[in-house]
C-alpha cells in the first residue's frame, strides 16, 4: 500500500484531578457530580485526550501545545474549540476520521448512564457516525480516586 493512501493511527491520553466547585463536563456533556475535573480551560478530559489522538494520527503539534494552559486565552475555554480547531487542521491536510475509540478510566461517575449521550455528541463533533465512535468506562478499585482518566485512539484516513 503506498503511504500516502495508508491510515494513521493516534493515541490520547490525559488525566485530571477532581475537586468541588467545578462542573463535571465529558465530551461536552455535563454530568451531575459533586465534584469536577480542575483545569485552566473547562478541562474536558474526554475531549482533550480525542483532540489529541487526532493530532497524533495527523502528525500535528499537540494540544498543550497549540493551546498552553499559561496562555490567558485559554482561560475557561470551551473544549469543544481546541475539538473544531483540530478538525480544521486535519482538513487541511486532507485526512478524515475513520473512527475513535476511547476509555474513561475513574470510580466516580458512573459514566454508564452518560455513554450515549456523549456518543451523540462527539458523532456530532467529529461529523462521524455514531458506530464509529466507542466509549467505555474502566473504574479501579480506588486506584484512579479523586481523578479522571481519559484513553484515545483514532484512525484516519486521507480524502
Ligand atoms: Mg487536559
Amino acid at each position: 500500500m503506498p503511504l500516502n493512501t495508508a491510515p494513521r493511527i493516534g493515541l490520547g491520553w490525559d488525566r485530571h484531578g477532581l475537586v468541588s466547585g467545578r462542573p463535571c463536563i465529558l465530551g461536552g456533556i455535563e454530568i451531575p457530580f459533586e465534584l469536577g475535573p480542575i483545569g485552566h480551560s473547562d478541562a474536558d478530559v474526554l475531549l482533550h485526550a480525542l483532540t489529541d489522538s487526532l493530532l497524533g494520527a495527523a502528525g500535528l503539534d499537540d494540544l498543550g501545545t497549540l493551546f498552553s494552559d499559561q496562555d490567558p486565552r485559554w482561560k475557561d475555554a470551551n473544549s469543544k474549540d481546541f475539538l473544531t480547531a483540530a478538525m480544521t487542521k486535519l482538513s487541511e491536510k486532507k485526512l478524515q476520521v475513520v473512527s475513535v475509540d476511547l476509555v474513561v478510566i475513574c470510580d466516580q461517575p458512573k459514566i454508564r448512564p452518560y455513554r450515549e449521550a456523549i456518543r451523540q455528541n462527539l458523532s456530532k463533533l467529529l461529523d462521524l457516525d455514531q458506530d464509529r465512535i466507542n466509549l467505555k468506562g474502566k473504574t479501579t478499585e480506588g486506584g484512579c480516586s479523586g481523578s479522571i482518566a481519559v484513553q484515545a485512539v483514532a484512525l484516519l484516513l486521507p480524502l
